[in-house]
C-alpha cells in the first residue's frame, strides 16, 4: 500500500513523491530532520521536538519553512491520512535546491519532506530482550549538537556491529569516553544505583527522550549524574541503556560482548520506560 508523503505543501503517493536533484540535501547533506514517535495516533513530544528544529536551522542559517501551526497541521494530517496507530512521522528541512556551490545560495527556497513509517513501539520484542553494542571511535564531525542528515559514519557503526553479531555501537571520544549512540543517548546505573550519562555539549545530540527520561528518573527520587564515562565503568554497570524518540528506553544487556549484570534488561531501565510510555499515554 502506498503511503501518502509530504513535499513542499503537497500530498502525493510515495512514487510521485520527489526533489531536485540540485537539492541541497542530496548534494551537500545541507539539510536537518526530527523523528517523531506516534502512539495511538497521537504524535509525542511535539513541543520538544520542534523547538530543537528550530534551533538546528538556526545553527545553520535556514529559513523555517513554514509557520509551525502548518508544520504540526500536516504532521497531523499524514499520520491521519496514512491511518498510522503506532509508528513516527519522519521530517526533514533542506536549504533547498541551487546549482551547485559550497556557499549559501541566497535565494534557495527550503524544502520540506514528511513520511510516516508504522512501527510497533510498545510490544517491541528486541525491548523485552535488550540489545548488544559494540564501542567504537566517534568519527563523527564535531558538531553532533545540530540534527544533521549527514548520518553515514551512524550507518557504518550499525553495519560494523551487525558484522560482529551486535544490534549497535556506542561511540568513544579521543580521551576514550562514550560520546552516545548510533542514534540514541547512552545511560549506565552504577552499583550505587545513580543513573550516568554524558552532559550535554556539542560532543552529543541533545535527545528529547533524555530530556523526559532524566525528568521522570528525577521524579521518581533516583540519583542522576550527568558526566562521561567510559566501557570498563559500562561493563562493570548494574545496568545500561539508550533513549530515543521510537525507542523510548532501550535495555543494553552487552557491551564489548561482555555481558551487563545478569544480561537481562534491568528494572531500573523497565521502570523509566513504562513510566515515560504512561505519561506519553496519558498526555
Ligand atoms: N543521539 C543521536 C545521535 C540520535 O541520532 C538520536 C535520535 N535521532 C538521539 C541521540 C536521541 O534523540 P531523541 O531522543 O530526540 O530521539
Amino acid at each position: 500500500m502506498s503511503r501518502t508523503v509530504y513535499v513542499n505543501g503537497a500530498y502525493v503517493p510515495e512514487e510521485d513523491a520527489k526533489i531536485s536533484v540540485f537539492d541541497r540535501g542530496f548534494l551537500f547533506a545541507d539539510g536537518v530532520y526530527e523523528v517523531c514517535s506516534v502512539l495511538q495516533g497521537k504524535l509525542l513530544e511535539t513541543e520538544g521536538h520542534v523547538t530543537r528544529l528550530h534551533r538546528s536551522l538556526n545553527e545553520l542559517d535556514i529559513a523555517a519553512p513554514c509557520s509551525d501551526e502548518e508544520l504540526l497541521g500536516a504532521m497531523e494530517k499524514l499520520v491521519a491520512d496514512n491511518g498510522v496507530d503506532e509508528g513516527l512521522v519522519y521530517l526533514q528541512v533542506t536549504r533547498g535546491a541551487a546549482d551547485r556551490d559550497f556557499a549559501y545560495p541566497k535565494d534557495a527556497k527550503p524544502s520540506l519532506v514528511m513520511f510516516t513509517q508504522k512501527k510497533n513501539l510498545l510490544t517491541d520484542p528486541v525491548a523485552e530482550k535488550g540489545v548488544a553494542v559494540i564501542t567504537l571511535p566517534d568519527l563523527r564531525w564535531a558538531r553532533r549538537d545540530i540534527k544533521t542528515v549527514g548520518l553515514l559514519y551512524p550507518c557504518m557503526a550499525k553495519m560494523e556491529a551487525k558484522a560482529k553479531g551486535a544490534q549497535d555501537a556506542w561511540l568513544l571520544d579521543d580521551d576514550g569516553f562514550v560520546t552516545e549512540g548510533t542514534s540514541n543517548n547512552a545511560y549506565i546505573v552504577t552499583a550505587d544505583d545513580k543513573i550516568v550519562t554524558r552532559q550535554l555539549s556539542n560532543s552529543i545530540l541533545h535527545g528529547i527522550t533524555r530530556r523526559s527520561i532524566l525528568a521522570i528518573a528525577q521524579e521518581l527520587g533516583m540519583v542522576v549524574e550527568e558526566r562521561p564515562f567510559t566501557p570498563a565503568e559500562a561493563y562493570a554497570a548494574k545496568e545500561a541503556f539508550t533513549t530515543s524518540a521510537s525507542s523510548f528506553a532501550m535495555p543494553v544487556i552487552s557491551i564489548d560482548e561482555n555481558i551487563i549484570a545478569s544480561g537481562k534488561p534491568g528494572e531500573v531501565t523497565k521502570k523509566l520506560r513504562d513510566k515515560y510510555i504512561e505519561l506519553s499515554l496519558s498526555a
